[in-house]
Formats: structure tokens, sequence, C-alpha cells
């Protein structure tokens, strides 16, 4: 049976908005999508050339009952968290880090030439698995498989498996696949999704066909939408700052517009639990907010070893 290409089931554009102490980013969903992205729960977009947009980044800060995924496009961000590690996230790398029942963290960008651009996707932890010890995944940009093929595409594998190939970024509770794809002018691009996973796409530069209903087939020639005549504002093409999200389906078929097409490509398995948000620590319920508070009041948040003085 040929698989079941997913469709678009909504495109959102993101809102400005300040987070940290005074970081300038585009919220490309968050807390009022909830549960529509499940076991997504917020994807920041961060780029400015402007220092002033980012120096002050986000100091000491707790988390809990989530992981956040920061990958930087370009420039770079200190970090340093309770469990004693400390670094910097460098142009192309990955950190994956799993709050699980408390973490304190800093993550400062660093002033560089140029841009400073990222992105931060907040993953959901299942109820088992929310108060587990912190876990923390430094990935160096080095170590993340990239497949090159003849017709111009270009994927990283950051986590899941692309022909084949799989991702330094294993064993997480929602199984996920998370591509960094660049395709070359009017290729196209298909990838197995599991059915009832959510996918979406985050598009990055240049435009494309996210829509299988706006892809013809294969060997039947450029459409004319590709004749320098691409139109932006079409529904089934995205383009720069447009997150892509899927309905379902086992198979996401996207093409390239006329000047190519870089998007993240993310999936994982919906919890379908209940979600209590409060700011950087999501549970399932009130009652373990007011305890997650509670520890914050009384100094027993952090529950691995290592503690920190300062937050
Ligand atoms: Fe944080």
């Amino acid at each position: 049976m040929s698989p079941t290409v997913r469709t678009v089931s909504r495109k959102f554009r993101g809102a400005e908005t300040m987070e940290g102490a005074g970081v300038r980013l585009r919220r490309m969903f968050g807390n009022s999508e909830v549960p529509l992205l499940d076991p997504f729960l917020l994807l920041d977009n961060f780029g400015s050339t402007n220092p002033e947009d980012y120096l002050a980044g986000f100091p000491w800060h707790p988390h809990r009952g989530i992981e956040t995924v920061t990958y930087m496009l370009n420039g770079t961000t200190a970090h340093e968290d309770s469990l004693g590690n400390k670094g910097v996230i460098g142009s192309g790398d990955v950190q994956w880090m799993s709050a699980g029942s408390g973490i304190m963290h800093q993550e400062m960008p660093k002033r560089t030439e140029g841009l400073l651009s990222g992105f931060q996707l907040w993953v959901n932890l299942p109820h088992a698995q929310k108060m587990e010890t912190p876990a923390y995944r430094g990935v160096d940009a080095a170590t993340i498989p990239v497949l090159k093929e003849e017709d111009g595409r270009e994927v990283k594998v950051i986590a899941g498996t692309y022909h084949g190939v799989e991702g330094p970024v294993r064993h997480i509770p929602v199984d996920p696949i998370y591509l960094d794809v660049r395709l070359a002018p009017g290729t196209e691009f298909e990838q197995p999704t599991k059915p009832g996973y959510t996918a979406f796409a985050q598009v990055m530069d240049g435009s494309g066909l996210f829509d299988p209903m706006g892809v013809p087939a294969v060997g039947e020639g450029p459409p004319t939408l590709y004749n320098g005549s691409i139109d932006p504002d079409a529904e089934a093409v995205s383009g720069p700052g447009h997150t892509v999200l899927y309905g379902d389906g086992d198979a996401v078929r996207i093409r390239a517009g006329d000047q190519g097409v870089r998007f993240l490509l993310v999936s994982g398995r919906p919890l379908h639990e209940p979600v209590a948000w409060y700011g950087p620590i999501v549970m399932n319920s009130r009652e373990e907010i007011r305890q997650a508070v509670s520890d914050l009041q009384h100094g027993t948040f952090i529950r691995s070893k290592k503690v920190i003085n300062e937050v």
C-alpha cells in the first residue's frame, strides 16, 4: 500500500515576544496552541543582528517536567546548569536537555559577528517521566550526520531516522524525529512519519509546497508555480517564518520552490495527558504546580546530587 501523505491542517506565523531578561524572539506556537501540537509545547525562534535584542539572555531559571531542545544556527550561547554542566553551544550544535524533576540553568547568548539565530523547542515529558532524574545531552555539530544527495538534498539528522541513518539524540520518551532539511529548487523530499504522531515543519529559508494537494506527481514537469511566479501567499506554499502543522498520515512530502527551501521537520508521539503549565514548569495537575512552586520557595526544587547556591 502506498503511504497516506499528510495534508496541512494549520499554519502559524508566530508572534513577537520578550523572554528571559529581555530577549526579543518570535514564538511560533506556545501555551495557547496546547494541545494541538502535543507532545510539543512551544517553539521559539530567536534571531537578530542587534546584540541588544539578546545579550540580556536567560539568567538562572528553573525547569521541571519538560525537555528543552536548543538548536543554534548562527552564533553561540554559553550554558551552565545545576547538574554541573558548563559549556558553549556553538553554531550547528544541539542541546537536548531533559529537566525531569528539576534543573536550574542559565542560557546566555554571546556577542558574535553578524547574526545570532536558532530555535528552542519544548518537548513534553509523559507523567511517568516528569519526576525522573534530569539529563543533559550536548550534541556537537560534528557528530550530527548530514546526508547529501546528488539532486541537492541535504538532510541533517538530529533525532529519528532518515534513509536508514539515525541521529545522535536517542531514547527520548516521545520518540521524536528532528531533521534540518535543505532542498534545491524543484526537488522533492519524503519522510515516513508514524501514524497518530504529531508532525510539523518550520520553514527557515526559501519556500515550498508542503501540502501534497499542491504537489503534482513527479514526472509531470515543473508546475508554472515554479517558473518565477511562485505566489508566496498561495495556501499550499509556505515561506520563512511559517510553521506548518500536518494532519495525520504516515508520510510527509514537500517540494521546494524556485529558490529552494530549508526547514525543520519535527515529529513525535502525542501524550494525550492534561497539561498544567506555569512558566518554565509543565506538569499534569495544578497540585503538581503548587508542589513545584513550594519546592522553589523552600529550596527543595533540585533533587539531583549537584546543587547550585545562586539562583
Ligand atoms: Fe531554560
